[in-house]
């Protein structure tokens, strides 16, 4: 299922880019001017919370950083719980962990190993999907805890870097903005 939405919202202007991080040739979208705003944040968290409302998801997961910031907030504004999944060794419990490739290294993340109750309805959150690395990575690291992945978000989808194509395809992708 896809759903790149169309019209361009207001907030869309706080977006930057940023050439050559973290390295030459990436063009890093910077999400901060929109979390500085207070209103923007508001109306941008509000979208992505909407995808999500009569869902009845028991929580979101957020992908360490940005996903903690976009997922934290939703889960507020739907009245849902919040799990982190996490770079590797910041998690002071029992965790599964999951490798995979990113647009501009290598990496894995992990999870509490507890962090759900089995048969959990989550969606998975982060700011940008790239190659879908990171994304992949997180939908097969919560599974392994039995819950269930009702779909993800993010905010912005790079298209072209094929990361809604490794996606599976009868799974909700919510996008906001398509760069
Ligand atoms: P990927 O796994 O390739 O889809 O990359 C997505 C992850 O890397 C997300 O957690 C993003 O925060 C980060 N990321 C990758 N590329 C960019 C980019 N061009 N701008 C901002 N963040 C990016």
């Amino acid at each position: 299922m896809t759903d790149a939405t169309v019209a361009v919202p207001a907030w869309a202007s706080r977006l930057r880019d940023i050439a050559d991080f973290p390295k030459p040739g990436i063009l890093f979208k910077d999400i901060m001017p929109l979390l500085a705003h207070g209103e923007d944040f508001r109306s941008a968290i509000t979208a992505m919370a909407d995808r999500w409302r009569g869902q009845q998801l028991d929580a979101i997961v957020g992908i360490e950083s940005r996903g903690f910031i976009l997922g934290a907030a939703m889960a507020l504004e739907l009245g849902v719980g919040f799990v982190p999944v996490r770079k590797p060794g910041k998690l002071p419990g029992k965790v599964l962990r999951e490798e995979y490739t990113l647009e501009y290294r290598s990496d894995c993340i992990e999870v509490h190993a507890d962090a759900l109750p089995a048969g959990a309805r989550v969606a998975i959150i982060d700011d940008v999907l790239a190659t879908g690395g990171t994304l992949g990575a997180a939908l097969s690291l919560v599974r392994r805890l039995g819950v269930e992945v009702v779909g993800a978000g993010v905010l912005v989808e790079l298209d072209g870097l094929g990361g809604r194509a490794r996606w599976e395809a009868d799974l909700p992708l919510h996008t906001e903005l398509v760069f």
